[in-house]
């Protein structure tokens, strides 16, 4: 068998998760393979969501590079619609993409953004999220053979509504795991050269359970010892345990890597940035923002706030917050603290003068860093220009400011510009985890990294140049370059499937709400 990389994600692993873990004896695979392996910190995008992050990976740029900023995005067609992005939105080849057209024979399962699946030269089964009814392998007739032996469980693990039963949300997370692996073992049999198989789990349970696992989060002294985190652990547990079937699977010349697509960290302050515009007076709600604010100050929801009930709960009774866009210079535009001017020309009802949009951009900006909730703390940390971070062919689509929230802050669709949380008690951060062992790693430190460099690592492991990336192949992961590689220098677009239908696009978005990633 030849040499093969074989790439491993934990969507949102964390080195303080994963440490933690370690003391308990619960990632016997993880400690083998850092045992004569490498290890690392791997830097996620600003904004690190997965939809971001996955695209970065893909690849190795910049989101300013391959234009996912979100998980939606303005349809082309009616620009006053959101529609899903999904893998046509990526507007930059991937590297399974181009190991293709240089010859490598690629297998893919379950990253993120990649349905519809799109050609490569192998196999693919599609990533979250995948409408029901819908091929989500290539090639196609890969679908009935892997349904046959193996049935693959799509999306799954919708987090936010199992707030009053959080042992279902344990118990469909390893199944999930186990079946996942079933598909995987069958994707990975024939001839390959580069492999990714991605488990989402991790990101699901941290969002619900971050104070079990985090040992930073200020509840987490007095939920470690509980049956509950017992439980949580031995999933880590059985997650662990696919490395080692997965490995095998690969074989014993492979050099495996497992990385996260962002970190993870404590939350118990939830701050929604529409809330904040709209108490700093640049953002007006409209009549049934209105209402909705007054249901937020009777008895009933200002118990409900202070008792912490978390926002799940609170969802279900709202009203979706809608705003005056004639009254609104800037509002939420993304997932992950994305903030846009609402500008005359490009939004579709936009009042901020193209000659007013720099000096807007820093009142925003401005009145942003000096927000205080009742009690003086802050939920934003930072707030960045968007040309101070991405560079590339669509910073067009990128939101005009981007916030980075405090620690213990989480920037979501909350109800309210600042109010505390016990569900989700863990969001993304922007360091996450890379490490290596088998085949070529050479052991040691790796040092920080960055999710951009994993497209290049893999191109390079293949002798095929990263020409026109953000990101640099780690030479430790690789082996080192000898410089000869070659691909055709014609550049083959993605071939663009057919459209979502409408019918696909509500799905899609029922799971993406279901995630709290959009409201
Ligand atoms: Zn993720």
């Amino acid at each position: 068998m030849s040499e093969r990389l074989l790439i491993i994600g934990w969507d949102g692993a964390d080195w303080e998760i994963l440490d933690d873990l370690m003391h308990f004896g619960c990632l016997p695979n993880i400690e083998s393979m850092l045992q004569g392996g490498a290890r690392g910190t791997l830097l996620s995008t600003i904004p690190d969501h997965s939809w971001a992050a996955w695209s970065t990976f893909l690849t190795g740029l910049n989101p300013g590079g391959h234009g996912v900023f979100d998980f939606v995005e303005r349809d082309p067609v009616e620009p006053q619609r959101r529609i899903p992005v999904s893998s046509g939105s990526i507007k930059a080849e991937t590297f399974f993409e181009r190991l293709s057209r240089a010859g490598h024979e690629i297998r893919a399962a379950n990253v993120p953004v990649t349905y519809p699946p799109f050609q490569i030269r192998g196999r693919m089964i599609s990533g979250i999220t995948i409408p029901h009814g819908q091929t989500f392998v290539y090639p196609r007739d890969f679908g009935p053979e892997l349904e046959r032996r193996a049935p693959f469980p799509t999306n799954g693990m919708e987090w936010t509504q199992f707030r009053d039963h959080p042992q279902d949300l344990i118990d469909e997370a390893r199944s999930f795991i186990e079946r996942r692996t079933a598909s995987f073992e069958v994707l990975l049999e024939g001839n390959w050269k580069v492999a990714t198989c991605v488990y989402i789990a991790s990101d699901r349970l941290q969002h619900a359970f971050g104070a079990y696992l985090l040992p930073t989060h200020p509840d987490h002294a007095r939920l470690r010892d509980t049956p509950l985190a017992a439980s949580i652990r031995d999933v880590y547990r059985l997650l662990d345990h696919q490395i080692e079937r997965l490995r095998e699977a690969a074989g014993p010349e492979t050099t495996a890597v497992l990385i996260s697509d962002h970190g993870f960290g404590p939350v118990n302050r939830a701050s929604n940035l529409n809330q904040v515009l709209c108490k700093l007076g640049m953002a007006t709600p409209t009549r049934t923002g209105g209402a909705t604010t007054s249901l937020r100050r009777s008895a009933l929801w200002r118990t409900l706030g202070t008792r912490s009930i978390g926002y799940a709960i609170k969802r279900r009774a709202r009203a979706p917050a809608t705003l005056d866009w004639s009254k609104t210079m800037a509002y939420r535009s993304s997932h992950g603290g994305g903030v846009s001017i609402n500008l005359k020309g490009r939004e579709v009802k936009g009042i901020v003068d193209a000659r007013d949009y720099e000096r807007v951009r820093q009142e925003v900006r401005e009145a942003l860093l000096g927000f205080k909730d009742a009690g003086g703390d802050s939920p934003v940390a930072e707030v960045l220009l968007r040309e101070e971070l991405y560079s590339g062919d669509h910073i067009d689509l990128a939101p005009d400011l981007l916030v980075r929230p405090t620690s213990l802050w989480t920037l979501t669709y909350t109800d309210a510009a600042a109010s505390v949380t016990d569900w989700p008690t863990g969001d993304h951060r922007r360091t996450g985890v890379v490490l290596a062992a088998g085949g070529r790693t050479m052991p040691g430190e790796l040092g920080q990294r960055d999710l951009a460099d994993m497209s290049a690592t893999a191109l390079a492991f293949c002798g095929v140049p990263a020409s026109a990336q953000n990101g640099s192949a780690i030479e430790e992961i690789a082996g080192r370059s000898d410089g000869n590689g070659r691909v055709p220098s014609t550049r083959e677009q993605r071939r663009q499937t057919q459209a979502l239908t409408q019918q696909d696009e509500n799905q899609i978005a029922d799971h993406l709400r279901n995630l709290g990633y959009i409201e």
